[in-house]
């Protein structure tokens, strides 16, 4: 009856059958290869090559190439139902596996033809490839604008010199889309984006960094030292690059978003486990209010930020792409799973703040979602910048 009012006013929640099925498929690699082995790749900080090559068997990586070049051509709500998914088992092993993702999408909304061939196709989806996403300098994070990396046009190449620094993947990469200045003096527009081979001659891979949490994923330091690159290897227009920038943060804001949904729903389950089974005063500790409300607030929030997700998927998927969108998806779950990984470390008591216990690892991997793919703080500056256009 719910089902047939949402259709008739052209909303609904419920899934496809293929839909539900690689939700399914996901779900089940997620318990099969990563929930049993996530802390120990914690621990060691164990890069999960292994892991993003079963799932590349099961074709749940690399699900945004287009069809035309080999890929599964997934859309971008596929892709959050499986990022949620891998997300709930280890949001380290998940950035990974999903960083394939983001560093392809500069080549699959600017690249031409024969870029998407060769990039996506041969090198991705038949060989196996890791790429990496290249944005963020030293000195020139969120705001992006003041990067310093400078590609100059010498005949029938670039000339790259400057340094990237927090890249995900960067040590295991064998390519990576790098954003650099070619004007300069044009500020935004004079940013262009490029395809950079990692065996080229001066590029040097640096320092590998220890995080608190998200141990699993790499992040490294990259150096390009008077490297040429081909003139080929610029995608789109020279000048377009922080429109390429900004245009892939509309297709992988959702993904990274969902992830952090999966954070939460992982959070909350282990807490309604856990205060059903652990007393105090003679009761299960969710009948004490305070408890059993944190909660259901973990589980309020957990359904509104898929909403949220789910709703941004659409809008890119659908022609709608809206910054605003994919920006309250990532801030509020973002958000939402810092608070579920907090509240689920109190419910836990003592118990939650010791290694044995899965909230521990949960805290120390949420913290990311606010900072990466755009700060918190910049995911709300680009809401009030829409909202007072
Ligand atoms: C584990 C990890 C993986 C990453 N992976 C990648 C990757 O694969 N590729 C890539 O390119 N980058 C990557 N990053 C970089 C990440 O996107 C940046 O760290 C992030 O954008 C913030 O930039 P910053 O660290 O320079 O902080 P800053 O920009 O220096 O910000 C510091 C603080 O000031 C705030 N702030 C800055 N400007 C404003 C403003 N205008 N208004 C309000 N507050 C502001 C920020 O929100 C933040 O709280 C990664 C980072 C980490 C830690």
């Amino acid at each position: 009856m719910v089902d047939q009012v949402l259709t008739q006013a052209g909303v609904g929640f419920e899934l496809t059958d293929d839909q539900k099925m690689l939700q399914k498929m996901a779900r089940d690699f997620t318990a099969k290869e990563i929930i049993p082995v996530a802390a120990e790749y914690d621990e060691h900080a164990k890069f999960p090559e292994d892991i993003f090559h079963k799932a590349r068997e099961l074709g749940i990586v690399n699900m945004n190439i287009p069809a035309e070049v080999g890929g599964v051509g997934a859309t971008v709500f596929e892709e959050c139902l499986v990022a949620e998914e891998l997300g709930y088992g280890c949001t380290g092993i998940s950035t990974s596996i999903s960083t394939n993702n983001l560093g392809s999408l500069p080549i699959i909304l600017a690249g031409n033809d024969a870029q998407k061939q060769y990039w996506l196709g041969e090198r991705i989806v038949e060989q196996g490839e890791f790429v990496s996403y290249c944005v963020t300098e030293a000195g020139a994070g969120s705001n992006v604008v003041g990067m310093q990396t400078r590609a100059e046009r010498k005949g029938d190449h670039y000339l790259v010199n400057g340094s990237k620094i927090f890249i995900t993947n960067a040590s295991h990469a064998n390519f990576f889309t790098v954003f650099a200045k070619t004007k300069p003096e044009a500020g935004h527009r004079g940013m262009s984006a490029f395809v950079i081979d990692r065996n080229s001659p001066g590029v040097k891979i640096g320092k590998k960094f220890d995080k608190l949490g998200q141990r699993a994923s790499d992040t490294a330091e990259i150096v390009f030292e008077n490297v040429e690159v081909p003139a080929e290897n610029l995608l789109g227009q020279e000048g377009q690059g922080f429109y390429i920038a900004m245009n892939v943060f509309d297709y992988s804001r959702p993904g990274v978003a969902a992830a952090a949904v999966g954070l939460q729903r992982r959070a909350l389950e282990e807490c309604v486990k856990y205060a059903r089974e652990r007393e105090a005063f003679g009761v299960p500790i969710y009948q004490h209010q305070a408890i059993g409300h944190k909660i259901a607030d973990m589980a309020i929030n957990y359904e509104a930020s898929r909403l949220l997700v789910w709703q941004a998927a659409w809008m890119v998927e659908s022609g709608h792409a809206n910054p605003k969108a994919a920006a309250y998806a990532k801030a509020f779950a973002a958000d939402m799973a810092t608070k579920a990984a907090v509240d689920a470390v109190q419910v836990f008591g003592g118990y939650g703040f010791m290694k044995e216990y899965p909230v521990e690892k949960l805290l120390r991997d949420v913290k990311i979602f606010q900072i990466y793919e755009g700060t918190s703080e910049i995911q709300r500056n680009i809401i009030v910048r829409e909202l007072f256009r």
